[in-house]
C-alpha cells in the first residue's frame, strides 16, 4: 500500500487531539501522522504555511486550524473571524495544491448555515441565504472553503472536500470563559463555583433562557468519522458529521447533565437578559447514515461524564 503522510492543521485543538487519540489506538502501517498547532506555523501567513508543507511534505491534509469561538466571542469579533479564517483557508488550500497534496479534508460547521431556513438542514443548503448575524464573519469565511473546493476540482482536478460537524465537545476543549463554546464554558463556571465548597446555597447562572436546542457530538466519535472521511469518502461535496436529529438537546438539559456529572448541590438559574443565539439549527445526518448505518454514538450523558472527569484531572493543563 502506498504510504500516506497526513498533516493535521489545528492538531493541538479539541478535534485534533481527539484524532491523535484515536490514531494512537488504531495505527495503520501505511499512515504517518503529523499534528501541528500555531507554534509550528502561522497559517495566516503564506510563507510560514509554505515552510510547514516543505518541512513535512504531506500527501494528505486534515485542515482543522481556524479562529474558533463561542457566541459572545463571535459577536464581538466578526471582522477578525472573517479575515483570519479567510487567510488560513486560502493559504492551506493553495499551498496544498502547490505541493501536490492528493486530498484535503477541511472543516465547516453547522452554525454557518442560513439563519432563515427549513429544518432539518442538509448539505445542499449551505449557500441558500445569510447566516445568523451573530457569527457572519466566521460563517462566510467557512462557506468560501466549499466554493474553493469546487473550484480546485474544476480547475485543477483536486479532491479537496469538507466535513460539517455539529457542536463538538470533549477533552482538550477551550475552557476560557471569554472565548469558549457553551459546554466547556459552563463546565469551567461550575468547576470554579464548587472548587471551594459544593454547598446548597451556590447558584449556577446559565446565560440565556436555556431553551435553544443543539446537537452535540463527542470529539472522539467525530474523530472516528473524520478518519473514515479521509480513508473512504471521495466526493468534493461536504458531508454533515452529526448525531441523529432525535439526539438534539436543550441548553437547560446541558446545564442539568453537567450539574449531575459534577454532583452539584446548588441551584441552576437562567439569565434571560443574555442573548440566546439561533433557537435551533437541527442538521440531518442522513447522508452519513446512508454510508454508515450502524455507527454508534457515545451517549450525551457518558460523553459529558468522561469530559468532566478529564477536566477535573487536567484542570492545571487545560486551556482555561
Ligand atoms: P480549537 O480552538 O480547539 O483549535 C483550533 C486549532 O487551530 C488549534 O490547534 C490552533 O493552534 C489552530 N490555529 C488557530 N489559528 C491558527 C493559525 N493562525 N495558524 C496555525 N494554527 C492555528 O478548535 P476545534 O478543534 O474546536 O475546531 C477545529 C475545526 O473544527 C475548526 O475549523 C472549527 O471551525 C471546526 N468546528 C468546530 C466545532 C466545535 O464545536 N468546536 C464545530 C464545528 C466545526 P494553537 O492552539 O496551537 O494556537
Amino acid at each position: 500500500m502506498e504510504k500516506k503522510i497526513i498533516l493535521v492543521t489545528g492538531g493541538t485543538g479539541l478535534i485534533g487531539k481527539a484524532i491523535e487519540n484515536i490514531v494512537n489506538e488504531e495505527k495503520q502501517d501505511n499512515e504517518e501522522w503529523i499534528f501541528v498547532g500555531s507554534k509550528e506555523a502561522d497559517l495566516c501567513d503564506k510563507k510560514s504555511t509554505e515552510q510547514l508543507f516543505e518541512k513535512y511534505k504531506p500527501t494528505h491534509v486534515i485542515h482543522l486550524a481556524a479562529m474558533v469561538g463561542g457566541l459572545f466571542h463571535n459577536m464581538a469579533h466578526n471582522l477578525d473571524f472573517f479575515r483570519n479564517n479567510l487567510h488560513i483557508n486560502d493559504n492551506v488550500l493553495q499551498t496544498a495544491h502547490e505541493n501536490n497534496v492528493i486530498k484535503v479534508v477541511s472543516c465547516l460547521s453547522t452554525c454557518i448555515f442560513p439563519d432563515k431556513t427549513i429544518y432539518p438542514i442538509d448539505e445542499t443548503m449551505i449557500h441558500n441565504g445569510p447566516p445568523h448575524p451573530s457569527n457572519y464573519g466566521y460563517s462566510y469565511a467557512k462557506r468560501l472553503l466549499d466554493v474553493a473546493n469546487h473550484a480546485y476540482l474544476e480547475q485543477n482536478n483536486r479532491l479537496y472536500t469538507s466535513i460539517i460537524p455539529c457542536n463538538v465537545f470533549g477533552p482538550h476543549d477551550n475552557f476560557n470563559p471569554h472565548s469558549s463554546h457553551v459546554i466547556p464554558g459552563l463546565m469551567r463556571k461550575l468547576y470554579d463555583l464548587i472548587k471551594n465548597g459544593n454547598t446548597e446555597d451556590k447558584i449556577f447562572t446559565v446565560l440565556g433562557s436555556g431553551k435553544p436546542l443543539r446537537q452535540f457530538i463527542y470529539s472522539l466519535d467525530l474523530a472516528k468519522l473524520i478518519l473514515w472521511v479521509l480513508r473512504e469518502y471521495n466526493s468534493v461535496e461536504p458531508i454533515i458529521l452529526s448525531v441523529d436529529e432525535k439526539d438534539e438537546v436543550s441548553i437547560s438539559k446541558v446545564a442539568e447533565t453537567l450539574s449531575k456529572a459534577f454532583d452539584f448541590k446548588g441551584k441552576i438559574v437562567y439569565d434571560t437578559t443574555a442573548a440566546d443565539g439561533q433557537y435551533k439549527k437541527t442538521a440531518s445526518n442522513s447522508k452519513l447514515r446512508n454510508y454508515l448505518p450502524a455507527m454508534q454514538f457515545t451517549s450525551f450523558e457518558n460523553a459529558i461524564k468522561e469530559t468532566v472527569n478529564w477536566y477535573r484531572s487536567n484542570y492545571n493543563i487545560a486551556r482555561n
